[in-house]
């Protein structure tokens, strides 16, 4: 791990939440299939270690959005840059994020997704920075809520950097250099 970053969220932790997810949705989709749709490409390793705690069938496909911005802020605008080729009509849809943090990405991600007329469609994030919000969402399921820091790691990234972390760190501009 480079020098000056702090982790907030261990291994430890991310797996005992990420299980827990996985038994949440397990119970809530029991006798059912579902598709899982990954964000990419900060949902990623989410989404792997996610499908495994899922004792249901599972399926998944991916789904990739740019939202323009800084490094560490997005301006507010998203684009589709990938979409899914799996047809979602009648399917239990759980989209597959890293962090919900103003709510435009899940916002955009909602009404295209719903779009495509699925059965049931759950937002299932990792993280959570509530204080952050600016559209009306919240998730389905939530790993953790966490302050308004800046994290890397676990699949989230600072210009493309650190997301081969195992854990979850506040982002120190030290490290980035
Ligand atoms: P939202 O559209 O809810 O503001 O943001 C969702 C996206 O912003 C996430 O999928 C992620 O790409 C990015 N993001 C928001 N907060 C963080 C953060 O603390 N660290 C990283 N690496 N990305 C973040």
């Amino acid at each position: 791990m480079p020098n000056n970053m702090e982790i907030l969220i261990d291994r430890k932790q991310i797996a005992d939440g990420v299980a827990r997810i996985g038994q949440e949705i397990t119970r809530d989709f029991a006798g059912q299939s579902v598709i899982l749709v990954g964000v990419l490409k900060g949902a990623c390793l989410f989404l792997s270690d996610l499908a495994r705690q899922i004792d249901l069938e599972a399926t998944f496909d991916f789904i990739a959005v740019r939202s323009y911005g800084t490094k560490k802020e997005s301006a507010g605008e998203v684009q589709l840059i990938k979409d899914v080729t799996t047809p979602l009509e009648d399917k239990n849809v759980i989209l597959v994020e890293d962090i919900l943090d103003t709510g435009l990405t899940f916002t955009f991600l909602k009404k295209l997704l719903l779009a495509r007329k699925p059965r049931t469609l759950k937002f299932a994030a990792l993280l959570d920075k509530p204080s952050r919000r600016q559209m009306p969402v919240e998730a389905d399921y939530v790993g953790f809520k966490i302050p308004d820091k800046f994290v890397v790691g676990y699949g989230l990234d600072y210009a493309e950097r650190f997301r081969n972390l195992a854990d979850i760190c506040i982002f120190s501009e030290d490290a980035g250099k």
